[in-house]
């Protein structure tokens, strides 16, 4: 939507297919219902792609002060949440309802609940869809991800860049809860509810934010950022007691100690758990075990729960000014189906946004 309205804005004639009878579905539930529709400092390392550098150009060339303009201009009321991030005050409809009205504004043609079915190069594009066939000497492929299938998403746009001979990074979930094995979920999973700070860290990645437990694993803000790097069957380290040295505290008041750091169902059962009845044997022991605590997930929700797909067209097949594939001129990738996955905080729709208006400004040259 975004790329039509500024190629339609500039000037092209634009047609947008959308094969569900409303578009923008997964905005509407984006950031619990508030979008959070970029964050304030955005820089490449918040984004995982196999070239890191990838998105630098895009990026430098709409940048989240540019959107904040947009909305201003639309005089949509927004607040910073945590860390940067930036939501609507009212809803997320707010923002669809900018992206519709920038499109009327660019004659935008939408066509929602039509399918494509096939797409063929001769010396233009032709796209066959549900309600007959279109021709364009462009084509941008603004499919997303796999993620929640409920919402429209499909595989097409990477079935679409194979068919034209496009490498693709394997994709798979982010930005998703991780599951227990069944030995850490009985351990584990009457825990179910408590949320607490942590360090969660895998590799040299690590985020300092809540982690929740739930009844089949873990999620929480720091565990959906680690899950991006989690490798299946690795281990992930978690900080219980981020910044607190508990190795200090006297034995006898280690019970009353931990109760006041942790919240208290954690505590105890960690405490029952360890094996470190009243009293407490070793205090360093605790401290060691609470900081470095080690957990090798069964696996992840997968894509009915993953807010991203990671992976995707790969960046070596498009050029990083344009989004245009190298070997296909006129067919361009932009957004989530691209092998750039923004972590949480509004990174992935400001990479949305950025990869569009780089098509958009190549396309209305061309
Ligand atoms: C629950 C949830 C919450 C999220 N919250 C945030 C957030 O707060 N902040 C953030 O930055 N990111 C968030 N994201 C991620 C963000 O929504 C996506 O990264 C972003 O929408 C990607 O934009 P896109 O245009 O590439 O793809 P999408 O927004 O997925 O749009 C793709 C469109 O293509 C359509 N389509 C797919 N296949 C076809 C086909 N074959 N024919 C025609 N149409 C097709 C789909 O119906 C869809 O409308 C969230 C994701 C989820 C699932």
């Amino acid at each position: 939507m975004f790329c039509a309205a500024q190629a339609g804005r500039r000037g092209r004639k634009v047609a947008l297919i959308e094969h569900s009878d409303r578009p923008g579905r997964k905005i509407l539930i984006s950031g619990g219902g508030r979008a959070n529709f970029t964050n304030l400092r955005v820089e490449a390392r918040n984004f995982l792609s196999a070239n890191p550098h990838f998105a630098k150009s895009a990026l430098a060339r709409f940048t989240p002060q540019n959107f904040l303009e947009l909305l201003r201009e639309h005089r949509i009321p927004y607040h910073e949440k945590t860390l940067g991030q930036l939501f609507c005050d009212r809803s997320a409809q707010d923002l669809l309802t900018l992206l519709l009205t920038e499109c009327s504004a660019g004659h935008v043609d939408l066509h929602t609940s039509t399918k494509v079915t096939a797409v063929t190069r001769d010396t233009r594009f032709r796209v066959e869809t549900s309600r007959g066939p279109m021709e364009s000497t462009t084509l941008v492929v603004a499919t997303g991800g796999l993620s929640i299938p409920k919402t429209g998403a499909t595989g097409f746009g990477y079935d679409l860049a194979r068919q034209f001979g496009l490498a693709l990074e394997p994709t798979f979930p982010a930005l998703v809860p991780l599951t227990f094995t069944k030995a850490d979920a009985a351990r584990w999973g009457e825990l179910s509810g408590v949320s607490t700070e942590v360090i969660a860290s895998h590799g040299k990645q690590d985020f300092r934010e809540k982690m929740l437990y739930t009844h089949r694993g873990l999620s929480g803000p720091a565990i959906l950022q680690i899950s991006s790097y989690w490798k299946p069957g690795t281990p992930l380290q978690l900080d219980l007691l981020p910044g607190v040295d508990f190795s200090e505290t006297l034995p006898h008041e280690a019970r009353k100690q931990l109760s006041l750091k942790l919240p208290q169902r954690l505590a105890e059962r960690w405490l029952e758990l360890e094996g470190f009845s009243q009293p407490v044997p070793s205090v360093k022991k605790i401290d060691t075990r609470l900081h470095q605590w080690s957990v090798t997930p069964a696996g992840t929700e997968g894509f009915d729960k993953a807010e991203v797909t990671g992976g995707g067209v790969s960046t070596n097949e498009l050029s990083s000014q344009t989004m245009e594939a190298r070997q296909v001129p006129g067919l361009f990738f932009i957004g989530e189906v691209v092998d750039v996955t923004g972590w949480l905080g509004g990174y992935n729709f400001q990479w949305a946004w950025a990869s569009a208006y780089a098509a958009a400004e190549a396309l209305s040259v061309g």
